[in-house]
């Protein structure tokens, strides 16, 4: 299969070549010519395999088709359980079990597992160049710290993550530099893309991204969908629907995806914080991407989803269609600190600020009557963010042992201004 711009049909680019390069030439994101037709799928015996099978088609004729099964096994080394809440037909997928706690650890890992391999004879390093609002640098720091031929170069938003995402992103060193921004996270995507289409600066030092543009981070977040719905289809005869948390839709696309690939999924209901593009886009508005503001769910901080453009493509354009297929609920920050404190005190259930949002939409939505079987995309353990979490239990978490091995490791990451000419110096260096 080949892929093309969301802007301009040609070129084709081979999944390898989209893969490595993140981002078309001309700045529009990757997608498959064409989408493969929905069929029959069944559960494999674990994630990876499951994966393996879901994700074939994109890989049909390219030069990782023979490796996906492997690249599956490594990317998809912990699982992703769907796990019953205490209302009942009410579940939330854990998508926080790897080395980061967040579900970016899926598609970061793939997409390592997969540039490792693209990249086994090549002479220079590649230089994979992120942008974060806190979950995706760590990922792919994690991901990639040590691989031979890659390095990391991460810019955050100085402040606006949390003291142990901050702390994440700096203690791993090596081929991983952190670099902490005066700005937003917008400044911060905005010097990457500019960075990524700068054809002078990728002659010197060659750039990829890794951001939720990337191919293949997108393709493999569709498999615990495929996994868990699968499964659930396969125990109960029903679809499973899903609420997802979601700041630049790449999550939320990759259930999109997995439903038309033919997963019994039902509706997709999108959980968006304060920063409200998209519930004002899909009731009915333009689409009028802004400048982000700060939520206590702080991953979900942005105000121009990246993936827009990839879910205008899937629906040819036609918002009439795309605002008839899909919801999206704002929850601001005293309503995510509500459900936080209640979940805990009524059920004993604890989320982090991210999937609280798609509680509380799922709430709503029982509210209004709404039956089936539904499960929450829980994005991170809520220990990740325990300066929100803590004080609204009033008790201490438990820290998974990976993040706590990361936390007990000495951080660094060095300031820059908002500003590309710092940014180019720095990857000159
Ligand atoms: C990145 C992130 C999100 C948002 O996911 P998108 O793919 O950007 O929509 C939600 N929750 C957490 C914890 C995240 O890290």
């Amino acid at each position: 299969m080949n892929f093309i711009s969301t802007r301009n049909p040609s070129p084709a680019a081979t999944l390898s070549q989209a893969i490595a390069a993140g981002l078309a030439p001309d700045g529009g994101l990757y997608v498959p010519e064409r989408m493969p037709p929905a069929r029959e799928l069944q559960a494999g015996a674990d994630l990876a395999e499951t994966a393996a099978a879901l994700l074939q088609p994109f890989f049909a004729g390219d030069g990782l088709e023979g490796e996906l099964p492997a690249i599956c096994r490594e990317a998809f080394d912990f699982p992703a359980p769907l796990v019953p809440l205490a209302t009942p037909g009410d579940h939330v997928l854990e998508l926080f079990h790897g080395p980061t706690a967040a579900f970016k650890d899926f598609g970061a890992r793939f997409l390592a597992a997969c540039l490792a391999r693209l990249r086994r004879d090549a002479v220079a390093p590649l230089t994979i160049l992120v942008a974060t609002s806190g979950d995706t640098g760590a990922a792919v720091a994690a991901a990639f710290h040590r691989q031979p031929g890659l390095r990391v170069v991460v810019l955050y938003p100085d402040g606006r993550v949390s003291p142990r995402q901050a702390h994440q992103l700096g203690c791993f060193g090596d081929n991983v530099a952190a670099l902490r921004v005066a700005g937003s996270f917008d400044d911060c995507q905005a010097l990457v893309k500019r960075a990524l289409n700068d054809a002078d600066l990728q002659a010197r030092a060659p750039l990829s991204s890794a951001n939720s543009i990337s191919l293949g981070r997108l393709l493999p977040q569709t498999s615990y969908y495929a996994d868990a719905a699968l499964r659930h289809h396969a125990a109960t005869g029903r679809a499973l629907n899903f609420v997802v948390p979601t700041g630049n839709l790449g999550n939320a696309l990759a259930a999109i995806l997995a439903r038309a690939l033919g997963v019994p999924l039902g509706r997709i209901v999108l959980a968006t914080n304060a920063n409200a593009v998209l519930p004002d886009y899909f009731g009915g508005g333009d689409y009028a991407p802004r400048a982000s503001v700060a939520t206590l769910a702080n991953a979900m901080d942005v105000g121009a989803p990246s993936n827009f453009e990839r879910l205008r493509w899937l629906y040819r354009g036609d918002d009439a269609q795309l605002r008839a297929a899909f919801t999206a609920h704002g929850v601001d920050d005293a309503v995510i600190r509500e459900v936080i404190a209640r979940r805990f005190r009524d059920h004993g259930e604890v989320f982090c600020p991210h999937t609280a949002t798609a509680v509380k939409v799922l709430e709503d939505l029982r509210a209004q009557g709404e039956g089936g079987d539904w499960a929450v995309a829980a994005t991170a353990h809520p220990a990740k963010f325990e300066s929100v979490v803590e004080p609204l239990i009033g008790r201490a978490l438990e820290v998974p042992p990976a993040l706590a091995a990361l936390l007990a490791r000495p951080a660094r990451a060095d300031p820059i201004p908002a500003d590309y000419a710092a940014l180019q110096e720095r990857l000159l260096a």
